[in-house]
């Protein structure tokens, strides 16, 4: 059992505390269509306006790059 939990905000790189991160889910999207059984789940700090607004346009996919989640 751990004390706990941290996670690493998506947008800033930092680990927070479980409290302090919350989790926007959005369809993935690659070269503009929709892939079905994709997700992905970004982690933002729900403390910091700039996570906030960072987390809506964050995309694991931007610029082709495949980083953290994959399709499937
Ligand atoms: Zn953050």
């Amino acid at each position: 059992m751990t004390l706990f939990d941290t996670w690493k905000c998506h947008i800033c790189g930092e680990e927070r505390p479980d409290d302090k991160i919350s989790v926007l889910s959005k369809p993935l999207i690659i070269n503009g269509q929709v892939v079905l059984c994709g997700q992905q789940n970004i982690r933002y700090c729900n403390d910091r306006p700039a996570c906030i607004e960072g987390a809506k346009e964050f995309s694991f996919f931007k610029g082709g790059e495949e980083n953290g989640v994959r399709e499937g």
